[in-house]
């Protein structure tokens, strides 16, 4: 067992912070509104391209789609240190809903140049489109159908909370081809390009975050043909397995960030509790601040090695079902705690818009619910515990 990070990594860690210290953060400065949570779209549209080109979106797709066939854990480590970096856009340069996901990985040859390609090289976006009114972590339940008409398919339904579903070039649409079969055979995915007809963009649906939120979408007699089925005609009734068979980076993808934004939080703290003075002498000296900032360092070293363990396992081809279920809990309840406590050293200013940690705080909330909730992420390891 060995605990150093491989040299290539550091300096691909050195690399991406490099790039977001001379061209994001002037950027962000320029451009962003310190006080708004919106990121225009073209703003992040640039930062995903840009880091294409150097390489670090995407990274972990395979190069003859663009990418750099990155390990897992070298991922892991490129996505940690853009976090920790505290620069919004820099979320743009190395994650985001809006780009590939793995699951594009069971597409057919034809496809993946058409719809993946762009995705890596950050010419286009997609959206993910799964979740439905009345089906959320029971998403087996999905109520969205995929009826045969001649050699096409026909949509129908409604899904709801998705990201990047008005802006996306093409949706990854989750349709019951037969209700009664669920995971088992019964669930499609379909490639439906924005400007198919009965492709309809609902309301907005605006959360913690302002800004533009997520998009209902609402699927109307919309016809696809059968070449739009994800991996080809005879993948109808795979979809959930697809989706499936690479929740594993999604999940480390989401560690990753929360170790980098744990670790630029409890940074703040840090500093502020060795400046900040009370009662004629630093707040750091107190021992309920110390411990504050000690129970973060010792969660956030915690939830690294379990990240990196579990990349590391992924890389060399084993399992990871309970792995990266376990990196998914306790990396998202981490950062929401680490966030809280640094707010909590900051006294009254930490509650403030003036400093990062108030949008820290509402942006982290949402990680223990998305891409499987914490219930849901205990159920499945008390599953590999054979509860
Ligand atoms: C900001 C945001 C962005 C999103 N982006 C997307 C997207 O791009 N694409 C997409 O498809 N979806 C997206 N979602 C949807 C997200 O994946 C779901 O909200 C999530 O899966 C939970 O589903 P639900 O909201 O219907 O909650 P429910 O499934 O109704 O769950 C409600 C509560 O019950 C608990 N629960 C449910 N079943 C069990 C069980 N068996 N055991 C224990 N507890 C249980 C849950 O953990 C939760 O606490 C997004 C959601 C949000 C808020």
């Amino acid at each position: 067992m060995n605990f150093e990070i491989p040299a290539e990594y550091a300096e691909l860690q050195r690399g991406v912070t490099d790039f977001i210290d001379r061209e994001l953060r002037p950027l962000e400065e320029r451009e962003l509104d310190p006080e708004k949570d919106e990121v225009p779209i073209d703003l992040r549209d640039r930062v995903r391209r840009r880091s294409a080109e150097l390489g670090f979106y995407a990274a972990d797709f395979p190069q003859d789609l663009g990418g750099s066939d990155l390990p897992q854990l070298g991922m892991v480590l490129l996505r940690e240190a853009a976090a920790r970096s505290g620069c919004r856009l820099a979320a743009f340069a190395t994650y985001g809903p809006e780009g590939p996901t793995g699951v594009l990985l069971s597409a057919t040859d034809e496809q993946k140049k058409r719809y993946l390609v762009p995705l890596v090289s950050a010419e286009k976006s997609m959206c993910f489109a799964l979740t439905e009114p009345d089906a959320g972590s029971d998403a087996q339940n999905i109520k969205t159908t995929a009826t045969k008409d001649g050699g096409d398919w026909i949509l129908n339904g409604t899904k709801h909370f998705i990201t990047n579903g008005k802006h996306a070039d093409f949706a990854l649409v989750f349709a019951a081809n037969d209700r009664g079969k669920k995971a088992q055979g019964g669930i499609t995915a379909f490639i439906v390009e924005r400007d198919t007809p009965g492709f309809n963009v609902g309301r907005g649906q605006v959360g913690m975050l302002e800004g533009e939120g997520q998009f209902e979408l609402v699927f109307e007699g919309c016809r696809v043909s059968e070449e739009q089925v994800l991996g080809g005609p005879e993948a109808v009734g795979m979809g959930f397995y697809a989706a499936m068979q690479f929740l594993a980076m999604g999940r480390l993808s989401i560690g990753a960030m929360c170790n980098g934004i744990a670790d630029y939080c409890l940074s703040l703290g840090l500093q502020y509790a060795k400046d900040r003075e009370a009662f004629g002498r630093p707040i750091g000296k107190n021992q309920y601040i110390q411990g504050h900032l000690v129970d973060s360092l010792i969660e956030i070293k915690a939830s690294k090695l379990m990240t990196y363990e579990c990349a590391a396992k992924y890389d060399g081809g084993d399992s990871v079902i309970q792995e990266s279920s376990i990196v998914k809990v306790y990396a998202t309840e981490m950062v929401n705690r680490v966030v809280d406590r640094m707010i909590q050293v900051h006294g009254g200013m930490g509650w403030m818009r003036e400093l990062p940690l108030e949008r820290i705080y509402r942006l982290v909330r949402i990680l223990t619910l998305v891409e499987g909730t914490s219930e849901i992420q205990r159920y499945i390891i008390a599953k590999t515990m054979g509860l």
